[in-house]
């Protein structure tokens, strides 16, 4: 903690104006909707994709009283009670408060970078070297610019050790990250394709990451990835299958699950029995090894505790729950830091007002007041109905304003007790530190999922929703759709995101949609796109906006409001241009101004048509028409009317190829869920992966015939494998003999006879495969849906309920 009045001096700042100097700063923030202790927090106005000057007011009407500026905000002007300093640059402001901090300790930091594998082998390193001291490791997603600033901010007197991750996406960012965190010993994990395009070639990437160990008294990595002339002034340990090495890898066996690796350290043989099988796991695992060498810990210890690595879930998940309730499963690490990025992502949680936590004891909380005040500051700062503690029990937990408390001295005594917990309509956070295994206590509370799981990663879902803002101009509004359960991807899960992503609108295909988004806690305004008469009392009392497209429906529904004794009900006016499905013809827009003067039950909120064939070039003749009819028709509207209302006609091909068809508003639907139909942007990520298990395997002679109708003959000896996924999940039965390809440990497999209706048969003869395995049902979902004649938008839709969705967020 620091005063205000010593930030300024570590920042070079210039203070407009401090009325409270002594003011204690514990708190950096710089999201408005990341707020827990306002009056010790920091606020930096940074300008990421938003301007973060926009936000002073908000973060102010939440309390916070300081704030780091670089322009001139009138809002601050007449505010006498705030603290205001003013830099040139916020960004680096941040950075060098994080590197100050950071100089004040002198326990060992280690900063790992490389382009893959980096967060795994900080998590195993934890996991090893927390048998005996305490570590501190990042938060998985805080490796940027600004995230390794806010890591280095939680860092504490207590620890003795901590690991650092540090990631960079383009040439000029490791010089800022290396200057903050300044590791003793520095890792270079492996150097894969990951984030290449932003470099001219892999020796400019190697040279930009190795600016991170600039002042390390010690490089640590593999020599295949880090050739030695690369680093000729500095201690390196290199691992790899040169004699020369340092620790020198040698024979490997797998033998069932595990692998033993034969490797020579100082001209001694030792072997190494790894609980994985797959190279990259066994490439972490060395550097895990490598690192430990180097922190002096002897090879019997490190082979004991390299054999109790366990596979780490590290993302957090959102998963269904017993009693209608939503787990949050972040049972991986617990530290302050982390502690508030899954209280964050609970807090986004609106589908139950009940929210609850299960806590573990964390490391450093025992006689360190400013510590637990900490903790309980937060913890008060979230209006949490239960708290489950789990560990040494503190006065201060007592305290806590938290109506529900629970005191258990070990997991073990919980499990026994949980079954009089009732736990029911409710978002159930369970954070934990790795020993305190609360993977127990989710197993006991998520439902279980049947093998076949669509994965839905949340962060790729926010990165897509950033690049298509980055297309579009800021005045511009976003819609997004959240038809058909999200194109697949689930319901409030999605639209919490979104809202608190803050876009402008969400759409639905039906009321009952809109209205189960409601019941969910979703506030923001809903559009339905194809209403029913019948649903005229759901769509008011939900609040819901109706697509308004023909006259017999307008007149319904304003007979209807009429009824009700509504006035101003905000409507969807739609357009057909061209699609010919619903919408009013151009010619009939005098009529519909007509008929709206004539009344006070409505509003025209928006104005839209649909563009039939806005990805297609052969079509732009088309698509050009139809973005001119509707402009007329808009002009012609608004002119009637006498009042502005919001013009759009964009859908995701359309913003992208559209520019002049963006208007008020675009309707972003099938981009946002990461597939790139127009095969445009380098940076789309994946949404959703579908995946299931091989649940048997068999040999099989040539001749025999595999599934119903002995559709699938076998040309020679094979081996076959059996996996729960089948038409009644979404997987097509045209995807039968040969024409789907499913994906096994990096290999694609064909299907093989006829799809069933809850499994189906994969050829397996090429390939190594054990019962257990994982398979990707869609290696390539645009491919997939090529090989059956469709589009993706229909595969996705078709996964079927009962297939389990998990969201998962960093
Ligand atoms: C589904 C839909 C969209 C979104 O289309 P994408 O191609 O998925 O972006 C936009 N507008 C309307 C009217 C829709 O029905």
């Amino acid at each position: 903690m620091y005063s205000i009045g010593k930030v300024n001096e570590i920042v070079g700042g210039m203070a407009i104006r401090i009325p409270n100097s002594d003011q204690q700063i514990s708190e950096l923030v710089y999201d408005s909707r990341k707020i827990s202790l306002p009056e010790e927090s920091l606020f930096f106005a940074l300008s990421a994709t938003r301007d973060g000057h926009e936000f002073i007011a908000d973060a102010y009407n939440q309390g916070i009283r300081s704030f780091i500026i670089s322009k001139d905000v009138p809002f601050l002007m007449d505010k006498t009670d705030v603290n205001v300093l003013k830099v040139h640059d916020t960004l680096k402001a941040l950075q060098d408060l994080a590197a100050y901090h950071r100089k004040q300790f002198h326990f060992p930091i280690i900063g790992i970078t490389g382009s893959n594998g980096k967060s795994i082998v900080k998590a195993w390193l934890t996991q090893m070297l927390s048998i005996d001291k305490k570590v501190y490791q990042s938060p998985k997603s805080y490796n940027s610019q600004i995230g390794v600033a806010l890591s280095l901010w939680n860092l504490q007197g207590h620890y003795d050790l901590a690991i650092i991750e540090a990631g960079i996406s383009e040439p000029g960012e490791m010089d800022a990250l290396a200057a903050m965190i300044k590791p003793d010993i520095g890792v270079f994990t492996n150097l894969g394709i990951a984030h290449a395009q932003h470099f001219k070639s892999k020796e400019e990437k190697l040279a930009e990451k190795l600016k991170l160990f600039k002042e390390s008294n010690l490089l640590i990595a593999g020599s295949s990835y880090v050739p030695k002339e690369m680093v000729e002034n500095k201690p390196l340990f290199s691992w790899g299958y040169l004699e020369q090495d340092d620790l020198q890898l040698l024979e490997q066996q797998q033998v069932g699950q595990e692998t033993q690796l034969d490797i020579q350290y100082k001209g001694s043989i030792h072997q190494l029995k790894i609980p994985f099988t797959d190279k990259a796991s066994i490439e972490n695992v060395v550097s895990c090894v490598a690192i430990m060498l180097n922190l002096q810990y002897d090879i019997a210890n490190i082979q004991q505790r390299v054999y109790g690595l366990k596979p780490l879930e590290m993302r957090l998940q959102l998963k269904k729950g017993i009693n209608n309730s939503s787990i949050i499963d972040d049972s991986y690490s617990n530290d302050l830091a982390s502690l508030k990025i899954s209280l964050d992502f609970l807090q986004q949680q609106n589908q139950y007002q009940k929210k609850s936590i299960i806590l573990s004891e964390m490391d450093g909380l025992e006689e360190n007041e400013k510590f637990q005040k900490k903790l309980s500051e937060i913890l008060n700062g979230q209006s949490l109905k239960r708290l489950i503690w789990v560990g040494k029990d503190y006065d201060f937990l007592t305290a806590l304003h938290i109506p529900e408390k629970l005191f258990y001295p070990t997991t073990a005594s919980l499990l026994e007790d949980l079954h009089n917990i009732s736990i029911e309509k409710e978002s159930v956070l369970i954070k934990g530190a790795r020993i305190f295994q609360f993977e127990k206590v989710v197993e006991r509370l998520a439902l279980r999922s049947h093998g076949t799981v669509l994965d839905i990663n949340l962060n790729a879902l926010t990165n897509n929703l950033m690049v298509y803002r980055s297309l579009i101009p800021p005045q511009v509004k976003l819609m997004t759709m959240v038809k058909a359960f999200s194109y697949g991807s689930g319901s409030f899960e999605v639209a919490n995101l979104l809202q608190f992503a803050k876009v402008d609108y969400l759409t639905v295909a039906f009321a009952d949609e809109g209205v189960e988004l409601r019941s969910a806690g979703i506030t923001l305004p809903i559009m339905v796109l194809s209403p029913d008469a019948d649903t005229f009392s759901a769509l008011i009392k939900h609040d819901l906006e109706p697509e308004v497209y023909s006259m017999s429906f307008l007149n319904d529904f304003i007979a209807f409001l009429k009824d009700q004794q509504i006035k101003s009900y905000k409507i969807h006016l739609k357009l057909d241009t061209g699609m010919h499905r619903l919408g009013f013809f151009p010619e009939e827009i005098p009529a519909v101004i007509d008929r709206l003067k004539s009344q006070d039950q409505v509003v025209v909120q928006s104005f839209f048509t649909h563009l039939v064939a806005s990805g297609d070039p052969k079509q732009d003749e088309f698509t050009q028409y139809q973005i001119d009819t509707y402009s007329q028709s808009a002009k012609l509207l608004e002119d009637g009317l006498g009042y502005n209302f919001i013009r759009h006609v964009a859908n995701t091909s359309g913003i992208v190829r559209w520019p002049e068809a963006h208007f008020d508003m675009v309707r972003l639907g099938i981009g946002l869920y990461g597939v790139d139909m127009d095969r445009k942007l380098e940076n789309l990520e994946q949404v959703s992966t579908l995946r299931t298990t091989v649940t048997q395997l068999k040999e099989l002679k040539a001749g025999e015939t595999i599934g119903y109708d002995r559709k699938g003959v076998l040309h020679r000896d094979s081996k076959i494998a059996t996996v729960k996924i089948g038409y009644a999940d979404g997987y097509n039965r045209r995807f039968g003999q040969s024409v789907g390809k499913m994906q096994i440990n990096g290999k694609l497999v064909p299907t093989v006879g006829s799809i069933c209706m809850d499994m189906c048969m994969l050829d397996v003869t090429d390939i190594e495969v054990k019962e257990g395995d994982e398979v990707l049902v869609f290696p390539d979902l645009m491919q997939a849906s090529k090989d059956i004649g469709t589009i993706p938008y229909e595969l996705l839709v078709n996964i079927s309920g009962r297939v389990k969705r998990v969201y998962y967020y960093e």
